[in-house]
């Protein structure tokens, strides 16, 4: 068996047509056992090559000495009393991330991560406070949705309609992994570009290159503050990608048609929640003409914010709304569990102030 065997859950519908067309090939199996196998791992939920029930015994086994079929490994699984699920994973080499189930009414959505920690250090997140550990593989991000779609369909919670880049990380900082697993999690497992959402704290070139890519997945920028020095505050990233430019760069997304821009706003009372600052981020969401997501600060355990107050933040809303900016508040989810990203990780690290 070889030790470096590689794992074909982190390839591309097209990088694993070719991998298997050169197996069977290479085996003088048939043709088609390739899109068998294919079919197994995108359809069949496979957790091993042995499973593979329509494929030679002997096949199976050959596989199996060639390849891998490795998914995070489940850690800790957290259900809340409002219905969310959280998965903590174990990954290679000691790390762990998390991914959410969230129920709404008609939706099921994965907020999954991309990064085992993140180094961006955004003030208001339990992930920028516990610090970076890596990058995760193609593998380990279209992998945390392989294994919750079959917690979700084992638990009677129904099929995974939504995935987010909303966990631990920020995804454009690892476009090497977070690309090709847009690809499989859209091209592979099916989940349509519309229904995917990248969400980023303003890596420009990463929006740049998002733009480019043939698909319509859907873009959050977390803006939390619509002026610059307020920015810079929350979001350290904000000195080296300043506000100005970052909304060139959704301009330019924008252009490319059919993408939908989402602005996210964490409300922290008297951070970043004075009614002056409605104009200018009504203003902002009409250059690119973003919906806007009102969220009430999580609390986490690293900073004394409190989130704002429920009418300040029905205040924000409708003034939006009058100014012509649609938008919605939507109440953090899975409070009892921890579920504000980063903070059983970073319970796990013994991160506590
Ligand atoms: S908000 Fe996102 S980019 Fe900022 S520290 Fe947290 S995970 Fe990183």
């Amino acid at each position: 068996m070889s030790p470096d065997r590689p794992n074909l859950l982190g390839m591309t519908p097209p990088e694993l047509r070719e991998t298997l067309t050169a197996h069977v090939r290479q085996r003088g199996q048939p043709g088609y056992r390739a899109r068998q196998i294919e079919e197994w791992l995108f359809r069949g939920d496979a957790r091993s090559f042995g499973d593979m029930t329509n494929l030679p015994l002997p096949e199976r086994d050959v596989l199996g000495d060639s390849f891998r079929l490795d998914e995070p490994a489940v850690d800790t699984v957290s259900e809340s009393s409002d219905g969310t699920v959280k998965h903590l994973w174990a990954l290679q080499g000691g790390e762990v991330v998390e991914s959410v189930l969230i129920p709404t009414r008609h939706r099921l959505t994965l907020c999954i991560s991309s990064q085992a920690g993140c180094a961006l250090k955004c003030r208001f997140c339990a992930t920028g406070w516990s610090g970076f550990g890596r990058q995760l593989s193609p593998a380990e991000i279209a992998g945390q949705y392989r294994a919750s779609a079959r917690w979700a369909a084992e638990h009677d919670r129904g099929p995974v309609t939504n995935v987010v880049f909303m966990g631990m990380g920020e995804p454009l900082a690892n476009r090497k992994a977070v690309f090709p697993a847009l690809t499989i999690l859209n091209a592979g497992y099916g989940i349509g570009a519309r229904r995917i959402t990248v969400s980023t704290v303003g890596v420009i070139p990463g929006i740049a290159a998002l733009a480019e890519r043939p698909e319509q997945f859907r873009l959050a920028l977390s803006l939390h503050a619509p002026v610059t020095e307020l920015r810079a505050e929350l979001i350290p990233l904000e000195k080296r990608y300043p506000l100005d430019q970052l909304i060139k760069a959704l301009e330019a997304f924008n252009r490319k048609g059919g993408r939908r821009i989402t602005f996210e706003y964490t409300m922290i009372r008297e951070v970043n929640d004075d009614p002056a600052l409605i104009a200018p981020l009504a203003e902002l969401a009409h250059r690119v003409q973003a919906f806007v997501n009102l969220i009430p600060f999580n609390p986490i355990p690293y900073v004394e914010w409190k989130p704002s107050h429920p009418s300040r933040v029905r205040e924000f809303r409708d003034r939006l709304e009058v100014a012509g900016v649609p938008a919605a508040v939507r109440e953090p989810r899975g409070r009892d569990i921890d579920a504000a990203c980063g903070q059983l990780r970073a319970r796990r690290h013994g991160i506590h102030r």
